[in-house]
């Protein structure tokens, strides 16, 4: 953009948020202009969010759930089926399985999902931290909750395999999700389908 059109200070924040996935140069200017525009303790509202969650917000040493506590408070809750953890891609993942209510056990984030495509190996993601807690933690399910898309799939089979013949169940959630389609975006009743019609890739006690 010519700089005499926009001051200096407007052209860093259009370039801020451009940087953010799924915000082209159009939307980065679209919401730069609305922040210009909103009330001033609107915007530096926003601004202060982002310092908190910043500041204050980690990923779980455990599960790798994002968290203002560590454990978290999913890994903290003693109700919880500590023998059953259920493997999602990202912290949204885990919320849209909670919001189901149609689970009780652990997490374990990956923090993405294996990708050769764009160089995100197994060795990017959370997959040893998780086959650690299985071999210490007294683990006997896995449910394999990564999306059901080409990588998600892929990532499951990964896990899948690095788990064989060590004596936990494995399995991986039903096709109730539409096959590309992601946990965040599907409807409470259909991630609790998901859940609750999970199919066994391999049995436990070996
Ligand atoms: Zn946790």
């Amino acid at each position: 953009m010519n700089a005499t059109l926009q001051s200096a200070s407007l052209s860093r924040l259009i370039a801020e948020l451009s940087r953010l996935p799924g915000i082209g140069d159009k939307s980065a200017e679209r919401l730069a202009l609305h922040l210009v525009r909103i009330p001033r303790e609107e915007a530096l509202a926003l601004a202060r969010a982002i310092e908190d969650v910043r500041a204050n917000v980690k990923a779980c040493s455990k599960c790798f759930n994002v968290s203002e506590q560590d454990p978290c408070a999913i890994c903290a809750d003693a109700a919880r089926d500590r023998a059953t953890v259920c493997v999602v891609e990202q912290p949204s993942d885990l919320w849209a399985i909670e919001k189901s209510g149609a689970y009780r056990g652990l997490y374990h984030v990956l923090t993405g999902r294996i990708a050769p495509v764009e160089g995100v190996g197994p060795e990017h993601l959370t997959v040893g931290r998780l086959l650690d807690r299985v071999a210490k933690d007294g683990v006997r399910e896995v449910i394999l909750a990564t999306n059901p898309t080409l990588e998600g799939d892929g990532t499951a089979l990964h896990i899948q395999q690095k788990l064989e013949s060590r004596g936990v169940a494995v399995s991986r959630i039903a096709r109730g999700l539409p096959s590309g389609g992601t946990l965040q975006h599907a409807s409470r009743a259909v991630v609790a389908d998901a859940i609750g019609g999970r199919r066994a890739l391999a049995k436990g006690g070996a």
